[in-house]
């Protein structure tokens, strides 16, 4: 207990304010990405954690302004997964060697809903135990939600705060939408044991440099475990990205920020879980690597059978599993060894900032 005390008086960025807002404007690139990389393998090693992402339900009850499965998006083609098809997708996902996944879909907020995911991680704990991990990505629920997935197996759970602005998140949700019920479902999160995730977009309109380094802060003083990251890509079915197309320029320029701002989070929180996200790769085929030679340590392959691809558009060019099981386990580690890392197969993959501020891992 004196140990955990003592962990969480530890919280807070490693460097200051003042120099989080140099490395993201003015350090040179390379430099950058040179000084993230080497605390990323002193922290972490030469390793990269492996996630299996099932998105299961393109059904959502909000409207988000830049997102492409939002319930106003009337020429979506809607589908929500049977509990059996989740189920045996996440044994196969098993079976090639992923020893974890994550399971995301739109918000929904129902006793139906709570139940569904109930059993499907019952089940999934029955099968598989509790060596294999499952992270939540189902967007805000109530404590008791939380509480009750938590119980039925799940150990992580990812929530994008989107941005630390209060009044930037403003412009991108609907009224209906709070940034404060959301930064308090981190908080509700955290208490009930869950390795807590969050993230924000970069280059949204109106965004400075400065609300970049405020989420850095944000992580910090919020003791995350895990971030996600990626660049605003507009799609054009949502009121954000209406019209908007990016030339070449601007993909090149909101993929540099975004390296930048994985960069900056690893020398500025050290131990946290990083993804290199889909985002990237959807700006530059070789987004994913070059994610992880900037300081991320998690890849999050989409297993999700491809017939599903056309019905999860989140944004433009998102990048797609091209086959019917995903990305080849024994591919991806030959592509994680060209870049000199260690793909970890079969684990589980736990935050370290978890453990070192006294989580269950359990
Ligand atoms: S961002 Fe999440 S909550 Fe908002 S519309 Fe998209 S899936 Fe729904």
């Amino acid at each position: 207990m004196e140990e955990k005390k003592e962990i969480s008086q530890k919280k807070g960025t490693r460097i200051s304010r003042d120099e989080i807002l140099f490395l993201l404007s003015e350090e040179p690139l390379d430099s950058l990405i040179e000084r993230a990389y080497a605390v990323k393998v002193a922290e972490i090693g030469k390793r990269v954690s492996l996630r299996a992402l099932i998105e299961w339900s393109s059904v959502c009850s909000k409207n988000c302004y830049y997102c492409g499965i939002r319930r106003g998006n009337s020429a979506l083609a809607r589908y929500r997964m049977s509990e059996d098809e989740i189920v045996s997708l996440a044994l196969k996902a098993h079976k090639d060697g992923y020893g974890n996944l994550v399971l995301q879909s739109g918000e929904i907020e129902s006793d139906e809903n709570t139940s569904f995911v109930e059993r499907v991680l019952k089940r999934i704990a029955a099968s598989l135990g509790d060596d294999f991990g499952v992270t939540l990505s189902l967007g805000e629920q109530t404590d008791e939600v939380f509480e009750r997935w938590r119980e039925a197996g799940a150990h992580r759970y990812l929530l994008r705060i989107e941005t630390s602005n209060r009044e930037l998140y403003s412009k991108i949700h609907p009224q209906e939408c709070s940034w404060e019920r959301r930064r308090n479902c981190l908080r509700s999160l955290r208490k009930c044991g869950y390795q807590v995730g969050t993230g924000v977009m970069c280059a949204l309109p109106g965004q400075t440099i400065e609300d970049l380094a405020d989420d850095i802060i944000f992580f910090a003083e919020e003791d995350i475990d895990m971030i996600g990251m990626g660049p605003y890509i507009p799609h054009p079915a949502t009121p954000l990205g209406q019209g908007e197309v990016l030339d070449e320029a601007a993909k090149r320029e909101r993929f540099d920020l975004a390296l930048r701002m994985i960069a900056v989070a690893r020398i500025a929180l050290g131990d946290v879980n990083i993804a290199s996200t889909t985002a990237l790769q959807a700006l530059d085929p070789q987004g994913r690597e070059k994610g992880i030679l900037a300081g991320a340590n998690v890849i999050m392959p989409n297993v999700t059978d491809s017939k599903y691809n056309e019905s999860y558009n989140l944004y433009a060019d998102k990048p797609r599993s091209d086959s019917a099981c995903g990305e080849d386990v024994g591919k991806l580690s030959h592509l994680v060894e060209s870049i000199g890392e260690k793909l970890l197969v079969g684990e589980r993959g736990d935050s370290p900032h978890y453990k070192a501020r006294g989580g269950d891992l359990v």
